[in-house]
């Protein structure tokens, strides 16, 4: 089931919409027209309460003014270019910078801002809604009139997928992705690092002092990056003798994805204990962001006037490395005239009653499993 609202105004005074989809177990994804945004996953909990398991606002006016990219689709380049700069067939380009010397997240006005146009609203697969973005040639400086399509389905198996389309006139590069931050046990429950986190990745890429991959592609093997059996996110977070947790304020690291870029297969597994839920995550993109919500400031109310502070959210962004178009051992992130972009994410929410015991997570803290 699908229906719309107006929840507001662009400056220009155009309509934002918020469209609901709802599915056969009564979760609810609400997605917003400004910026392609989710801004509302509500499921039933075992005993009857109703959470919301993403961090966001109420209003549409406070997505206009955020800066922390609440559910927003993130394009045309999710993360990092270096000094906002890279060539490409012999053209230098310079970005719009808006993360000190850096371009993030797609430059000063990312799509994230931008107020997109509701195509579709149905699917066979499930509840859907496809919306589009037309950006300029020469927008926040990158080549090629792109046109873009963000389709959320919503499936009766409680599976919300993010199927993303891209054709481009000109040579350009592109990376998108969704930044949600997820708290399993509710998005006013706080602390989302609680919860025991899984990535089959056995490589990351470490960063410096900016945040930009050095370009090395690091063993998790003996690390607080080691995730390829759960552990509590906390647990190793404030562990002073790994500096890149120093550097990133927490985890704001790039994991190298196992299995082929291309193929959606399951890379991560989020797991609350508290709420008895689990969120699995299937990608076809071979790199994943996992942002501990490091700069939450804890001075922004959010749903329920609810103050975020560091580590109540954790985004789990799928991607291409950052800084790829400088970094050309890197999987390449052009997208040629002709050739269409496809990617494709998968949000699975599990309740615990229906995985098997072996698959779930140890309920011991890994720190308590480690020295024992
Ligand atoms: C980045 C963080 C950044 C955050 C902004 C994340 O994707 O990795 O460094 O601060 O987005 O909300």
């Amino acid at each position: 089931m699908i229906s719309r609202s107006v929840i507001g105004r662009m400056p220009s005074g155009a309509e934002i919409i918020e469209c609901r989809l709802v599915n056969a177990r009564a979760t609810e994804a609400a997605v917003l027209t400004l910026g392609a945004t989710l801004r509302a996953l509500l499921v039933d909990a075992a005993d009857g309460r109703r959470e919301d398991v993403v961090l966001g606002f109420e209003t549409a006016a406070e997505y206009l003014h955020g800066k922390d990219y609440f559910g927003a689709t993130i394009g045309r380049y999710a993360n990092r270019i270096a000094n906002g700069r890279f060539s490409l067939h012999g053209r230098q380009y310079q970005l719009s910078l808006n993360d000190g010397p850096n371009s993030e997240h797609g430059g000063l006005e990312g799509f994230d801002r931008r107020l997109w146009t509701l195509e579709g609203t149905e699917s066979a697969g499930g509840a859907a809604v496809s919306l589009a973005l037309s950006s300029a040639d020469g927008d926040q400086g990158y080549p090629g009139e792109l046109a873009v399509q963000v389709t959320y389905t919503l499936t009766d198996q409680d599976e919300l997928r993010i199927d993303y389309r891209a054709v481009s006139t000109a040579a350009t590069v592109l990376n998108l992705t969704n930044h949600t931050y997820w708290n399993l046990a509710g998005a006013a429950a706080g602390d989302a690092l609680a919860a025991s986190l899984y990535v089959a990745a056995d490589a990351y890429t470490p960063i410096d002092g900016q945040r930009i991959p050095t370009g090395e592609l690091r063993a998790v093997a003996g690390t607080p990056f080691d995730f390829r059996a759960p552990h509590v996110i906390a647990a190793r977070i404030r562990d002073g003798s790994e500096p890149q947790l120093a550097l990133g304020g927490g985890y704001d690291h790039n994991f190298v994805l196992r299995g082929a870029s291309g193929t959606l297969r399951t890379v991560a597994r989020l797991a609350d204990l508290r709420s008895q839920r689990t969120l699995e995550l299937l990608t076809t993109e071979p790199g994943l962001q996992v942002y501990s919500g490091n700069f939450l400031s804890g001075t922004v109310p959010g749903k329920g006037r609810r103050l975020y502070r560091q580590g109540d959210g954790i985004c789990l962004e799928t991607q291409h490395f950052p800084d790829s178009p400088n970094q050309p051992h890197f999987p390449s992130t052009v997208l040629e005239p002709g050739q269409v972009w496809c990617s494709t994410t998968v949000y699975r929410l599990m309740s615990h009653s229906d995985i098997a015991e072996s698959d779930l997570p140890s309920p011991v803290p890994a720190r308590a499993r480690q020295s024992a």
